[in-house]
């Protein structure tokens, strides 16, 4: 995709990630995120402030990645890594209510207490019922601990990030690969960027899901959005891994939803943009954090971690002998095993290409094409555009009810449809092992003559 003069046409192209760099970068102050009607977050120019710099296509990492951010050497889908680890925070009440092992927090800690940097970019659920979750400073600990917890749903982590930056700023910002790929974008841009923000902590990421997961996951606990005062998508303290759906009203009521509802609505409320992403593993961090999927039985309390640069590798050193994290030592192949790497690769390549059949631009990341994977071709393709199609009329959707009902039709349809396919492979094995039986059955009366 080349890069347009404004991220008008990203935005109009389904591709705008949400991170709000371009919002924040926009010297005009042109760029607003607003939310969709269906439930996306997208950025929105204001024409008549608008003076078309073209430096918001510049940095937007929905439609590009800087040339030269990948070396072509690499495979995109992993990039180097210098040291891999599992590990947790050994401040107990941090590693207690992370969302794995409080890695994240424990090393942004360890940052702000020696003062190599004296902000934190992070972000947390509001708890006055907004239901939005939204990005702000942390300058110590207590402002931390607010913060943990994964969001699983759109956030324009960069629109927090000021347009001038003070002298003394020395910010570590914690982000999903799409914000990363933002703010490295907007570090070559500017010089700006690349003083004040010396680190990244990425998380890595499989998708983020439209808001109207959340009108979903209330749905299932019988309540409506304007009940509700909290959300919390993934609460390992009240319920065991992978930890259900925490929901409070406004009448202080605490709901559990099963996990088994947040998982069954994914597909569904994945935008198009999450489906033509290549990076699950945040190769533009400077250490990536993750759940210990594959590398323990027990993966509560533990993340898993992986020093991609010098500086995060010093840093995760410094932090550990300071006794603010454990770390065991693990190969990388694991943890992208346990992520599903190969997975990602296969889909990437399917979404890309159905992207393209359906006649649409697609990112231009610099993924080298040796290390694409098979593109599944002709025929194959057809449930990837039919699951794009999904995406993209889902974005059309005229309001939130229509977007929840419109889901609520999707699965159960899906269900069936896997209930019947079930069915008919029953029928087939049962046909198979009837065949055999009575061929058994010949072949014993043969005998028997
Ligand atoms: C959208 C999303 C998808 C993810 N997908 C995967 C996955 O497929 N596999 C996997 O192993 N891990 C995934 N993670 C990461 C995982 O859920 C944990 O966030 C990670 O292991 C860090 O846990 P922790 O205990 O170290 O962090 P904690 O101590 O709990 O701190 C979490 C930090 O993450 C920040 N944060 C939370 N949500 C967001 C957000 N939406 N955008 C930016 N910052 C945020 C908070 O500000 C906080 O600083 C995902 C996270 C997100 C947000």
């Amino acid at each position: 995709m080349a890069v347009s003069e404004t991220i008008e046409t990203v935005v109009n192209s389904g591709l705008c990630t949400s991170c709000g760099t371009c919002a924040s970068i926009c010297p005009a102050g042109a760029i607003k995120m607003e939310e969709t009607p269906a439930g996306f977050l997208v950025a929105q120019i204001n024409p008549s402030l608008c003076n078309l710099c073209g430096l918001c296509a510049k940095v937007c990492p929905g439609s590009h990645l800087e040339a030269g951010m990948i070396s072509k050497e690499a495979d995109p889908f992993t990039c180097p890594v210098l040291a891999a680890y599992c590990g947790y925070a050994t401040d107990p009440d941090i590693r207690r209510q992370a969302q794995s092992g409080g890695m994240v927090t424990a090393l942004l800690g360890y940052l702000l207490d020696v003062g190599q940097i004296n902000k934190v970019l992070v972000t947390k659920m509001p708890e006055d019922g907004s239901l939005r979750p939204f990005s702000f400073f942390a300058r110590n600990q207590e402002d931390l601990l607010q913060a943990q917890g994964s969001k699983y749903c759109p956030v324009a982590v960069n629109a927090a990030l000021p347009q001038t930056f003070k002298e003394g700023d020395s910010i570590a910002v914690v982000g999903i690969s799409c914000q990363i790929h933002g703010i490295r974008n907007a570090q070559i841009q500017n010089k700006s960027w690349r003083k004040h923000i010396p680190l990244a902590i990425g998380l890595f990421c499989d998708r983020t899901l439209n808001y109207g997961a959340i009108d979903y996951l209330i749905d299932k606990a019988h309540l409506v959005p304007d009940k509700v005062m909290s959300f919390q998508f993934r609460n390992t303290e009240r319920t065991n891994w992978p930890g259900n759906v925490y929901i409070r009203d406004k009448q202080g009521v605490d709901y559990d939803v099963s996990s088994k509802y947040r998982m069954e609505c994914k597909d569904a409320f994945t935008p198009v943009r999450c489906r033509l992403c290549f990076d699950k593993m945040n190769v533009l961090s400077d250490i990536a954090v993750g759940d210990a999927w594959g590398v323990r039985e027990d993966k509560k309390g533990f993340s898993v971690i992986l020093a991609r640069t010098q500086r995060g590798l010093e840093v995760l050193r410094l932090a550990r002998e300071a006794g603010y994290i454990h770390l065991e030592k693990i190969s990388p192949e694991a943890v992208f095993r346990g992520q599903g790497v190969e997975n990602r690769r296969k889909q990437w390549a399917a979404y890309t290409a159905a992207w393209k059949e359906k006649g649409k631009i697609v990112p231009d990341c610099g993924v080298n094409t040796k290390y694409q994977g098979d593109a599944e071709k002709g025929t194959a393709l057809k449930p990837y555009v039919k699951q794009l199609d999904w995406a993209e009329r889902l974005a059309k959707k005229k309001n939130r009810i229509q977007v929840l009902s419109a889901v609520n039709r999707h699965i159960i349809y899906k269900k069936i449809k896997t209930k019947l396919s079930l069915r008919r492979i029953g029928a087939a094995l049962l046909l198979r092992v009837s065949n055999i039986w009575f061929s058994l059955n010949t072949v014993v009366r043969n005998l028997q003559k």
